[in-house]
């Protein structure tokens, strides 16, 4: 079996037999990993408390036909403010979670790895209101679903846009209006992440702006990974 290196986050982890613990990792070289770390469970394990999420570790890992296996795992950074508080807990873990949905297993995809322990720094670091949002909408873009925000998707006119069609993938003007209204100052939240602002959008706190940018950049992502589902059902199903 061939040993390589590599940096990761754990996404999320589940039981294996008495002791061993499957670990699901996104890799900066290797995409999605699922590996399986012998004895973790144990209390005197080698691998301590390395191998939960949202650790970021460094690994060698030998390489298996479908799990590879965890032979060493140093710890880059453990998150710890985030894994003592229980709200940023929560949020790091629905960006895991679009992680481990979006990510595809041994698929270098070094972007979405950058960001997301961008995220997890960011969420461990000031906590602004907007990280979870901000990863959902930079990560659906980096896929190629970013939603349109700097025009209207019915006619193209740059707005003022009105209101969030999620079903076609973008906003609308106050003449196309269908679908949830949105606010300007939404939009304009919408447009600092998307274009580029990630830094200014992040500044943002007003709660209703926080609250409404939130749910839009959560029913993208959802909007998103059912349609996956559904073509992934539909290719089965062929
Ligand atoms: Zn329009």
């Amino acid at each position: 079996m061939s040993l390589y290196h590599d940096r990761g986050v754990v996404l999320r982890t589940h039981k294996l037999g008495e002791a061993d613990r499957i670990v699901v990792l996104l890799t900066r070289g290797h995409g999605k990993v699922r590996a399986v770390a012998k004895g973790v469970r144990k209390t005197k394990s080698r691998f301590g408390g390395r191998l939960e999420p949202p650790c970021h570790v460094d690994l060698l890992l030998y390489e298996g036909r479908e799990l590879d296996i965890v032979s060493q795992a140093e710890t880059v950074d453990h998150f710890r403010t985030v894994r003592d508080d229980l709200d940023r807990l929560g949020r790091a873990v629905s960006m895991l979670e679009a992680v481990d949905q979006l990510a595809l297993e041994r698929q270098t995809n070094a972007r979405l790895y950058d960001m997301l322990v961008g995220a997890l720094r960011a969420l461990a670091g000031q906590d602004a209101p907007l990280v979870v949002a901000g990863f959902f909408l930079k990560a659906l873009a980096l896929e190629g679903f970013g939603p349109q925000v700097e025009e209207c998707v019915v006619c193209g006119s740059p707005g003022p846009l009105a209101s969030w069609a999620i079903e076609e993938g973008g906003l609308r003007c106050g003449a196309h209006r269908q679908g949830p209204a949105v606010s300007p100052e939404a939009v304009e939240v919408l447009q600092q992440v998307l274009g580029g602002r990630l830094g200014t959008a992040l500044s943002e706190t007003r709660a209703p702006v926080v609250a409404e940018v939130d749910h839009l950049a959560t029913r993208a992502l959802e909007h998103q990974l059912e349609r996956r589902l559904r073509s992934v059902t539909a290719l089965h199903r062929s």
